[in-house]
């Protein structure tokens, strides 16, 4: 049976920020990646949003990643050449009985150590998007847009660089504690039997899952999976938009915001659909609702404007209406197996966070 070090499943952004930091610190890894190419799941459908770190509640494993991760990724995007652009935000309240809200959001920023919001006027705001209608508004000016794709391919090449290696469609089946190890069962074109010292289970919407075909562990320990899709639909004209938009947050979700890409192509979402099974289709019945919420910060949204773009699916634990949850970093000292570590509930900011996640796993590993 071959040996190796580490076993990274999943090459999602946080398996191959995982893959990077374990690799650069001399350790042997392979990841294992069920598809056939790097990206195809949840990483594959966000917002491309670098968040500042803003909502979270204060004392969340999240809250303090997202910062942290933010900071990390704006130097590694320089560093490595990854396209981005620090945008900045507009928070928007559409009406004065939401403004005790954008107080209260402006609050948990610096309570999250995020200090640079600056409040504005609805004439002020205006000055910066004129055709945004607000009663007032917050600006964040460290929030950024990014090319998630091109930072995938980069962690892969520095991972690659540093001695790690990915294996395409080669699922992980099933695991189980042995002695010396754990044993590591693949499926695919070639399947395989792998002895490593250390498994990171970073598989996204299939982190339950992984986790259930390890052998040994406790069920119990294994928190749900809630489906939550996110819709996206793109403006079919030119945006007049520079800033990103964003509503009060609301239901489970950060409200039916406006985000650019990259090439300035303006797209709306992603809102909250719970579903049972994945299903990427952009559900078209949801177009109205989308007209109304845009047309709360931009009335001159037009018939027509809004096409189907794409659809994203958050892997979270929190039932539908739950309170919001934290990312769940479990290892030994959660469900019991030494040198394992499940990833659940990595949604939103996941991809901000996915640096600085990996060296908290890196951490808790070497602990
Ligand atoms: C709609 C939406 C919008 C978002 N917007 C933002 C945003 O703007 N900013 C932000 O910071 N975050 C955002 N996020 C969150 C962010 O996209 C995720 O947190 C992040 O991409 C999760 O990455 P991951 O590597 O954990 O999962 P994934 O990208 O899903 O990677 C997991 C990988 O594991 C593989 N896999 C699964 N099972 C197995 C198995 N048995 N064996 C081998 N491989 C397996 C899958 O094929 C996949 O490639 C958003 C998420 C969604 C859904």
């Amino acid at each position: 049976m071959e040996q190796v070090e580490c076993i990274v499943v999943g090459a999602g952004v946080v398996g191959l920020a995982v893959a990077r930091v374990l690799a650069r610190t001399g350790r042997e890894v392979i990841v294992i990646e069920a598809e056939r190419g790097i990206g195809t799941g949840v990483s594959s459908r966000s917002s491309e949003v670098i968040h500042a770190g803003i909502y979270y509640p204060t004392g969340l494993t999240k809250s303090r990643l997202c910062v942290e991760g933010k900071e990390k990724l704006y130097a590694f995007c320089c560093e490595h050449h990854v396209p981005h652009r620090r945008v900045g935000k507009l928070l928007v309240a559409t009406s004065a009985a939401e403004l005790p809200h954008l107080e209260a959001i402006r609050k948990q920023a610096v309570a999250n150590g995020v200090n640079d919001l600056v409040p504005l006027t609805a004439a002020e705001a205006r000055d910066l998007e004129p055709a945004l209608e607000c009663v007032a508004a917050t600006l964040s000016p460290s929030t950024g847009i990014i090319d998630s794709h091109a930072f995938m391919f980069a962690l892969q090449a520095d991972a690659e660089a540093h001695g790690a290696m990915v294996a395409f469609e080669t699922p992980l089946i099933t695991s189980e504690v042995a002695p010396g190890g754990i044993i590591v069962e693949t499926g695919g074109a070639s399947p395989m039997k792998l002895k490593t010292s250390m498994l990171v289970n970073a598989a996204g919407l299939g982190a339950q899952g992984v986790a259930r075909s390890m052998a040994g562990m406790a069920v119990e320990k294994i928190p749900p999976l809630h489906l939550a899709k996110g819709n996206y639909y793109a403006l079919a004209r030119r945006s007049p938009f520079s800033h990103l938009i964003y509503p009060m947050p609301s239901e489970g979700g950060l409200g039916v915001h406006l985000t650019l890409d990259m090439g300035g192509q303006a797209r709306f979402g992603p809102d909250i659909e719970w579903i049972d099974e994945i299903d990427y289709q952009v559900n078209a019945e949801r177009a109205g609702r989308f007209y109304a919420a845009i047309r709360r910060y931009w009335p001159e949204l037009r018939e027509g404007d809004l096409l189907p773009a794409y659809a994203g699916i958050r892997p979270k634990i929190e039932r539908p209406g739950g309170p919001t949850t934290d990312f769940m970093i479990h290892t030994a000292e959660q469900h019991g197996i030494p040198n394992v570590v499940h990833l659940f509930g990595i949604e939103s900011p996941g991809l901000t966070s996915a640096l600085a996640i990996a060296e908290e796993v890196a951490a808790r590993l070497s602990r």
